[in-house]
């Protein structure tokens, strides 16, 4: 599932691409699994057709089209949701639920095996992401913000770093390897993390956010770039995914639970459990 990386990695290539464009035409492909948020998709198509395309923006997970006249198509990819720029004339991709055309003959493809992508056009992009807590790339994320944002809650730290509303952009892959890289257990309550961990927890996420999107994001099954290619950071995760081999810094076998329904991978050794008592700071 694209998490930040992803999302960014794709913005980045699709942003010198697109902006400036304005769309021509719109295809929708006829699905019972509805693909528009909030309209028909023909009522969808004749908003956006004639509409440039002013900026591209990504916040949490969300892609937003601004676009002219006040209007910001807003695209979540969800599972398996891929955004393509291609020429007009490549081959047809796999799965495609949208086709914008644009006036330089090349088109933005919205392709989602599992057909759990979501695209809806706002007023204002807040009706969608206005509830999303802190951008952890921001320069305005501190410590601090990070504290304020996870330190009062008492669910597992893995689960309020998933939270949407906590922190915007991680997903299960870089909480895991946040967690990791920080030594702190996945099932650790929020609320009892010292003043130290949570710098290192502060650190340890923008590290991990940033090494993913120097390696383009990671493709452990479906994620691929605006321009169709694989990310290299899979190569390169700590924990995730890595149940039962040797830990790269201890040697101990990674191993594996569940937080909230969700698979989680964490080194027993480097991630203490005796770190699950409440700390006495
Ligand atoms: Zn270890």
């Amino acid at each position: 599932m694209p998490e930040l990386p992803e999302v960014e990695t794709i913005r980045c290539d699709l942003h010198p691409r697109i902006c400036g464009r304005t769309i021509t035409a719109v295809r929708i492909t006829p699905d019972k699994v509805p693909l528009i948020d909030g309209a028909s998709p023909a009522a969808f198509a004749r908003r956006l057709e004639g509409r440039r395309i002013e900026g591209l923006n990504r916040r949490g997970k969300y892609l937003i089209l601004h676009l002219s006249g006040g209007l910001h198509l807003v695209v979540h990819l969800r599972m398996t949701g891929a955004l393509l720029h291609r020429d007009a004339p490549a081959p047809a991709d796999r799965y495609v639920r949208a086709v914008l055309s644009l006036d330089d003959g090349t088109e933005l493809r919205f392709a989602d095996l599992r057909k759990l992508g979501r695209l809806r056009l706002v007023a204002h992009p807040d009706e969608v992401v206005g509830r999303l807590g802190p951008e952890p790339l921001d320069a305005a994320f501190t410590a601090a913000v990070l504290r304020h944002a996870i330190g009062r809650r008492r669910a597992p730290i893995k689960a309020v770093l998933l939270d949407q509303r906590a922190l915007a952009g991680l997903g299960n892959i870089y909480a895991d390897e946040a967690l990791f890289a920080a030594g702190i257990h996945p099932l650790r309550r929020a609320d009892t993390l010292s003043e130290a961990e949570n710098r290192r927890l502060h650190r340890s996420i923008r590290r991990v956010l940033r090494d993913a999107l120097d390696n383009r994001g990671a493709s452990f099954r479906d994620y691929v770039d605006g321009g169709g290619r694989e990310g290299r950071h899979q190569f390169y995760v700590k924990v995730f995914r890595r149940t039962g081999q040797p830990c790269y810094v201890c040697g101990a076998e990674i191993e594996r639970t569940k937080v909230g329904g969700r698979s989680t991978h964490f080194c027993p050794r480097c991630q203490p459990s005796e770190s699950l008592m409440p700390s006495a700071d």
